[in-house]
């Protein structure tokens, strides 16, 4: 608290302190309520070819229309929800809504395109997770090969030897698996090389930097290793023209940012591929 600066100095911080958790309380409740009062959509953005720039994949996001605060982020309600517990229902309504999205793009350009979807840490770990999945994919009659899963380096490290064999028993039914925010976090090259992830996703802040040769050093590095790692390479957060040159220039497989294409909902994003007439 600002000592010295007198009463109405340490009033002002704990009001907002008392503002603050006011609005997470808020989006906390709010947030219970938004699957049935249909404020929840999910947004697709595409993740193309460093070769050939067509689209080899999509990314699902989460995104909320609040009815008064308009479209929250999910930077800002996704902590929430997983702080609450929330995020378990919220996960499995945006499985099944991806289910019914797979189906509705069976006879686009779309058709067999593979979704990588976001796993928070209560999701992976759920006792009944691999079984509902299981269960979810037959009852909406879709493969399971439809499916990335996209786990972070903090998801996997909770529980080493549980997570590897979810993550395999995921293998095992087809679905691939990607490590997201690569580099942000503590992973030894050993942990890495154990996980069975088909793909690591470099984070957006390393792709910032690249406009300083150190960086693009590192950037360029970490394609490499994970080449020898057998695994794929995303670039997330590609922005910019010389971003992209950079990434090919190294090797990276496959890009995924602004520079190409936005989240956005399903039928935009067959708008677009339906005018290239191609993914
Ligand atoms: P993430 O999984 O790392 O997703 C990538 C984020 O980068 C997305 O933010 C995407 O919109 C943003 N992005 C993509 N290209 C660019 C670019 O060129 N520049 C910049 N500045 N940003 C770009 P978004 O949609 O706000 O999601 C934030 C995070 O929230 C995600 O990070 C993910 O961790 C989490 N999230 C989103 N949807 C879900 C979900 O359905 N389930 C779970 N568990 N987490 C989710
Ligand atoms: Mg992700
Ligand atoms: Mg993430
Ligand atoms: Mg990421």
């Amino acid at each position: 608290l600002a000592k010295g600066k007198g009463r109405h100095q340490v009033e002002w911080y704990s009001n907002e302190m008392h503002q603050r958790l006011w609005q997470r309380m808020e989006v906390e409740v709010d947030l219970r309520k938004a699957i049935f009062r249909n404020e929840l959509k999910v947004h697709y953005q595409p993740i193309v070819s460093a070769r050939d720039e067509s689209i080899m994949g999509l990314e699902a996001l989460l995104r909320w229309e609040h009815p008064q605060k308009g479209m929250v982020s999910p930077a800002v309600f996704i902590p929430v929800a997983e702080e609450s517990g929330e995020i378990v229902a919220l996960g499995w309504w945006s499985i099944g809504q991806i289910c019914r999205d797979i189906h509705y793009w069976e006879n686009t350009l779309l058709k067999q395109i593979r979704v990588s979807v976001n796993l928070s840490l209560d999701q992976l770990h759920h006792p009944d997770f691999i079984e509902r999945f299981h269960e979810t994919c037959q009852n909406m009659k879709v493969s399971p090969s439809c499916f990335r899963f996209e786990v972070t380096e903090s998801v996997t490290m909770a529980n080493v030897n549980e997570t590897i064999h979810r993550l395999k028993q995921l293998n095992a039914m087809g679905c691939e698996l990607s490590l997201d925010d690569f580099g942000t976090g503590f992973s030894s090259m050993s942990y890495l090389q154990q996980l069975p992830v088909q793909e690591l996703k470099i984070d957006k802040s390393f792709i910032r930097k690249m406009t300083d040769k150190k960086s693009r050093e590192i950037v360029s590095t970490m394609i490499h290793m994970a080449h020898v790692l057998g695994k794929n390479v995303v670039a997330e957060g590609v922005e910019k023209k010389e971003e992209v040159d950079w990434l090919k220039d190294f090797q990276c497989d496959k890009i995924q940012g602004y520079y190409y294409h936005r989240p956005m909902p399903l039928e935009e994003l067959l708008k677009v591929v339906s005018a290239n007439g191609k993914r």
